[in-house]
């Protein structure tokens, strides 16, 4: 879908509740904001990118956050001359784990359809799910706010840490449109296990720094588009869970006398 005149946001790509990316078409080509969680996917992209800017090179694509679900089509762009740029925190990840990445996900995700009787016992659906996807390393890294130019576009890459460490938003401040990765998500409550309270403040702090730019339209790392009313959102989301987090460690002490 289009948002701005040459600004496009793809929404719900292949995933158990959907996970968005998009792209920037700038004078000197084609900058992408995450890749899908399979190679489908990320060839679902390209076509878009064929199709709204038949001919243009892709520059760069910037990954909002390790996990697969925003990194595992990044092969399909890197084979395409395209650079790709993280947070430092999520090379150093991908550095650790390497292949074993796929493989792992492969893995899980066949145990978890087993689990769900969607899929028959010693049936490898996982490798077919996953085929063709290659892990890709960035070739540049950010650890601050950093802004990217690119043919006469400027994207703000903004470190928001919460979900992850090395969550990055993208701002566009002529446009004024955010992609803001799994550090927003619209109509779901955010997924916050893979951090623990002290993460969560970090989160809030985040959600709180966004909220001060000047926003038409925020693309979620899932769920539909929205305004900053989600931000306000997810702040109190986020908020409640940590009292309730708070009031438990409580009951904890009060256990103990
Ligand atoms: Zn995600």
């Amino acid at each position: 879908m289009r948002l701005a005149d040459n600004v496009y946001a793809l929404l719900d790509l292949a995933h158990p509740i959907g996970v968005n990316a998009g792209f920037v078409v700038t004078d000197e080509g084609v900058v992408i904001i995450d890749t899908g969680w399979t190679h489908s996917s990320a060839l679902t992209i390209l076509g878009f990118i064929e199709t709204a800017a038949p001919g243009k090179p892709i520059k760069w694509v910037i990954l909002t956050e390790h996990h697969s679900d925003h990194i595992f089509g990044a092969s399909v762009f890197k084979a395409r001359g395209a650079q790709i740029i993280a947070h430092r925190l999520a090379k150093e990840f991908l550095e650790s784990k390497g292949k074993d990445y796929v493989e792992e996900m492969i893995k899980s995700r066949n145990k978890l359809w087993q689990e769900m009787a969607t899929m028959p016992q010693g049936y490898d659906f996982g490798r077919t799910f996953f085929q063709k996807v290659e892990l890709v390393l960035p070739d540049r890294t950010i650890d601050e706010t950093t802004d990217l130019h690119v043919g006469g576009e400027e994207l703000r890459l903004i470190p928001t840490p919460g979900h992850l460490l090395d969550c990055i938003s993208v701002y566009l401040p002529r446009t004024k449109i955010l992609f803001a990765g799994d550090t927003i998500y619209s109509g779901y409550p955010p997924t916050t296990r893979f951090g623990d309270a002290s993460q969560w403040r970090e989160w809030i702090k985040s959600l709180e720094g966004l909220k001060e730019l000047e926003i038409e339209v925020i693309v979620p790392g899932h769920g539909l588009l929205c305004d900053k009313s989600e931000i306000e959102q997810n702040i109190r989301y986020l908020a409640k869970l940590l009292e309730e987090e708070g009031n438990e460690d409580e009951r904890v002490i009060e256990n103990r006398e």
